[in-house]
């Protein structure tokens, strides 16, 4: 810079800026900064800054800042020292690149403008200094095009037409096939369509070009893609506010045979393979390898073609690495043999590739066990855990494209972004299906469980914007021709028609005509690696919600130390049981009630064996039953509606002792419709009579069990002290199956917890109760298993009581999912399809807080529990078993409360066990 006094710098030089303020100069703008200043080959540019874009965007009258253009000018004085060419020249032009540039990386999501500086004179000065008129008219195209649509708001498809007319005409193919003539005609013809599509000639005075792209650039901050981005990423204000604008000398890729274009990644993107990996086009423009208009060629031929080049990519990919200790995605550019770096972030990854980086950079000493953990967002776990295609499925693929995004997805195939957008929110699968994508199909992506291309590479926008949303993508599936019009695609002789089922797989890049099926994933060894460091920093134990040993067996596979919820009532549900809880139910006197409950016993305690057995020597913590009872029993409309086909029936056989009917209706009066069978058969009328009565009883009970506001009725404890004997039956059951395991020495620690507690009186009257099957068990035993005896804290007012409930419980699980209902008087089974959503767009709600925990006040509830529980019994054990018990940012709330466990559903338990790694790494700082 010049030494003019100025009051605020909204640019700054590629060697002067600040690499490490990305708020301000943007993630790339910083990078290139930094770069710069490290001696590696960038070309020379500057970056104006953020707090530009939000002093223009602010402005009332579309105006840049007022001294922005004279600093402009004077950085570009600056490059021009540099590179010793002069912008608006004639005879040796300086041209340039325009690009966005934002705090969070957003790819493609903002627009880039290449060649600026270009118009009819320094067009020609460029074909002189070049010696390559058809270079020089390739350039002006590209100019003209995406100036005209980025700049000047011109759809793409204008130009497209001509260009494809000339294409045409010339009867070429390929964009390199086209000569230097047809490159000027078709650059006429787009300076034509925009004189045509905004009534004014193309701006041939390059500052103003200049102007009008640092303005379009800003204003693509809040364009529909970037806005659509940043709330489905939730990229806040505090991360990312504004764009800033990378201004940077031109080198060119298409300069002929020894130039070249490409993206690369330190490492691979999709395995973490410690290679470099990425994609290069010969003669071609940046812009071609990420819109996918080529196919480009993979990383490895380099060496063939250009050995010296690719040895110096290979130089640069250790440079970049051992500088930023993370994977790199950057751009580079050949230009007559001269390797240029043009960008670089933070590579995107898939969750396979994050895990194994991690884990291989800190076996290499470029990052340690710490930052191996932080660097990985918890969510992105879960994606290891995709399914993939069953292998024994032995289908046969269709087509063939590159495997860009990996895991498996079925859906009906669709041609664009908007349908695909609405069918997929009308619940349906999709497979957005294109021919490439463009950043303006974004919304299309969110709404589609799979992306397929038929053009574009493993760098084009798809697989990138794919990659990055943990959806599977084949790109490029040549073989694929795909007709938006018709709304088909064509492979040899089948074709693909809008609503098909097609399957695709993202880790082999084949595509499939209709469902394949899929299987679960497995755990990779570099996770368990990962999950292992993480277990030995995590202060919380984290254990999984587990109804049946099944569900056990597979939170053991994903880490978990135990049980922290078992919702019995699961078990009644099983079809073979619900008769037996139906007849506990129905039963009109204790005596009854205690028939089904001595079957009943059994079953339960076998369910309890099972499960020790598979989670030992972990806890295991059982909760007694918690729903209302009528939930096991058939609605009142079902009964009413089947009384009323009994009675039909019953007139008919009036008079007659042969009837057709439906036969386990008659049977079995507790069937429902849904399962009866009509049969042809011989049953009397007394058989009716009988279901009848039958039918009418179970409707009495219905109506007698009804309650207005059910979640807030007869459940829980209030249950258990109605109906002792049903809690008596748990009880046993889990004191017997322990005290068989024992006796066949497996290691057991069983948990009873009690549900929906809100006052201490109602903890001691279960507690009677397990201490009088204790005494009972010691007499008939001679000893007793130990046990843990405890509450669910999920009513406000357990919370206001937690220093009496602590007299009576040994441990506290917090209940979030009713506790958040009850804080926040939201009904859990409505608010959601309601009104929460709602809630949430206008901001009233940040969250929905039956998935993310609200601290301030379900949290401030807890908080005021742990410490209130802990002053009566110093001992106590605390932890959550609601849903939010998965959610990371949850997760390190209840670290900070003191929590001792979380538990979850078991696929989220490495999820978790990062979360608790990285909590208690923050807790550090
Ligand atoms: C809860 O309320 O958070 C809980 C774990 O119990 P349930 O979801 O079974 O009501
Ligand atoms: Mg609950």
């Amino acid at each position: 810079m010049n030494d003019t006094v100025i009051d605020k710098i909204w640019a700054f030089g590629f060697n002067e800026g600040d690499g490490k303020d990305k708020k301000l100069l943007g993630g790339k703008g910083a990078n290139l900064c930094e770069m710069t200043q490290l001696g590696l080959n960038v070309p020379p540019g500057f970056v104006i800054t953020t707090e530009a874009c939000l002093d223009y965007l602010d402005s009332d009258d579309d105006a840049l800042p007022s001294d922005l253009m004279d600093q402009v000018r004077q950085q570009m004085q600056e490059v021009e020292s540099l590179t010793g060419k002069k912008f608006g020249d004639p005879e040796d032009p300086l041209l340039v690149s325009v690009r966005s540039g934002s705090a969070m990386s957003m790819p493609g999501m903002m627009d880039t403008i290449l060649n600026l500086g270009l118009n009819s004179e320094t067009l020609q000065g460029e074909i002189r200094q070049t010696g390559d008129e058809r270079f020089g008219y390739d350039s002006y195209r590209r100019f003209i095009q995406l100036f005209g649509k980025v700049a000047l708001d011109i759809d793409d498809e204008e130009f497209d037409k001509e260009f494809d007319a000339v294409k045409e005409k010339a009867n070429v193919s390929e964009d390199v096939g086209l000569s230097a003539d047809n490159l000027k005609e078709i650059s006429e013809r787009f300076l034509h369509v925009v004189s045509e599509q905004t009534g004014r000639p193309f701006p041939e005075d390059p500052y103003e070009q200049l102007e009008i792209a640092v303005k379009a650039v800003f204003n693509s901050w809040m364009g529909k893609r970037a806005v659509d981005y940043r709330r489905e990423f939730h990229i806040t204000p505090d991360m990312a506010h504004g764009t800033a604008v990378n201004i940077c000398t031109m080198v060119f890729g298409n300069r002929g045979d020894d130039s070249a274009t490409g993206v690369a990644f330190t490492r691979n993107p999709g395995t973490g393979e410690n290679k470099l990996f990425g994609e290069y086009l010969i003669n071609a423009q940046g812009e071609d390898v990420v819109a996918g208009i080529r196919t480009p060629k993979p990383i490895d031929k380099l060496a063939g073609e250009m050995p010296e080049m690719a040895r110096q990519l290979e130089e640069l990919r250790q440079k970049l690495e051992e500088h930023y200790c993370e994977v790199q995605d950057f751009e580079f550019t050949i230009e007559r043999g001269t390797l240029y770096c043009l960008q670089t972030r933070n590579g995107k990854m898939n969750a396979v590739a994050m895990v194994r980086t991690s884990v291989e950079m800190e076996q290499e000493k470029l990052i340690d066990k710490k930052q191996a953990l932080l660097r990985i967002e918890p969510d992105l776990l879960e994606q290891m855990l995709y399914p993939r295609l069953d292998p024994e499925a032995q289908a046969v693929s269709l087509a063939q494209g590159l495997p860009a995004s990996p895991g498996a997805a079925t859906g009906i195939a669709v041609f664009d972004a908007d349908r695909a957008e609405v069918r997929g929110k009308s619940g349906e699968r999709v497979i957005l299906l294109r021919e490439e994508t463009k950043p303006e199909d974004i919304h299309g992506f969110f709404a589609s469980q799979g992306i397929l291309t038929s053009r574009g590479g493993k760098t084009s926008h798809a697989a990138v914007v794919a990659r990055g949303m943990g959806k599977p993508c084949v790109a490029g599936a040549e073989g694929i021709e795909v007709d938006v019009n018709l709304r088909i695609a064509s492979v040899g002789d089948t074709t693909i028609h809008e609503g098909d089922m097609i399957t695709l797989d993202g880790s082999t890049g084949k595509v499939y005509l209709g469902e394949v099926a899929t299987i679960e994933a497995e755990v990779t060894a570099e996770l368990s690696i990962l999950l292992k460091w993480a277990d030995e920093i995590a202060r919380l134990t984290v254990m999984a919600n587990a109804d049946t040993a099944l569900d056990g067996r597979d939170a053991l596979k994903y880490g978990a130390r135990g049980i922290g919820l078992c919702r019995t009532e699961r078990m009644f549900n099983d079809p073979s049981r619900l008769p037996v809880v139906i007849e506990m139910i129905v039963a009109e006197t204790l005596e009854e009630r205690q028939v089904a409950l001595e079957k009943l016993l059994p079953m339960q305690r076998s369910d309890f064996k099972e499960l020790f057995e598979v989670m030992s020597p972990y806890p295991v913590t059982i909760r007694l039953l918690d729903p209302p009872i009528h939930e096991f029993l058939p609605s009142e409309n079902q009964l009413v509606r089947e009384l009323e086909q009994l009675k039909q029936l019953k007139q008919t056989v009036v008079g007659m002792d042969v009837l057709v009917g439906t036969m386990s209706l008659l049977v079995d009066p507790l069937a429902t419709n849904d399962e009866a069978e009509p049969v042809h058969s011989l049953a009397d009328a007394h058989m009716v009579e009988e279901a009848i009565s039958k039918k009418e009883s179970m409707l009495k009970k219905v109506r007698s069990l009804y309650e207005t506001n059910p979640m807030l009725g007869h459940r829980g404890v209030r249950l258990g002290i109605t109906f002792p004997e049903i809690y008596s039956m748990q009880i046993r059951a889990i004191l017997e199956a322990a005290a068989e395991c024992e006796k066949k020495g497996i290691e057991v620690h069983p948990k009873i917890k009690v549900p929906q507690v809100c006052t201490a009186q109602e903890l001691l009257s279960v507690k009677r109760l397990v201490d009088d099957i204790k005494a009972e068990l010691k007499e008939r035993l001679g000893q007793t298993p130990g046990f843990q005896f405890g509450t669910m804290i999920e009513v406000v007012r357990s919370c206001m009581r937690a220093d009496s409930l602590a007299e009576e419980a040994e441990f506290f699980s917090f209940g979030t999912n009713d506790l958040t209902q009850a804080t926040f008087s939201f009904s859990r089974e409505d608010a959601e399809n309601k009104f929460l959503p709602m809630y949430n767009e206008s901001g009233i709600l940040q969250d929905n807080p039956f998935e993310v925990l609200d601290e301030k006040g379900v949290g401030k509830l807890m908080a005021l529990a742990v410490d209130w529980g802990k002053k009566t019994r110093p001992d106590l054990l605390v932890g959550i078993c609601g849903e939010h018990g998965g959610h990371p940012a949850s997760i390190n709330f209840c670290h900070n409360i003191g929590l001792d466990y979380i538990s979850c559903s078991a696929p989220r338990v490495p999820v978790a066990r990062l979360a608790a790694a990285q909590a208690a790494l923050s807790g550090e700082e």
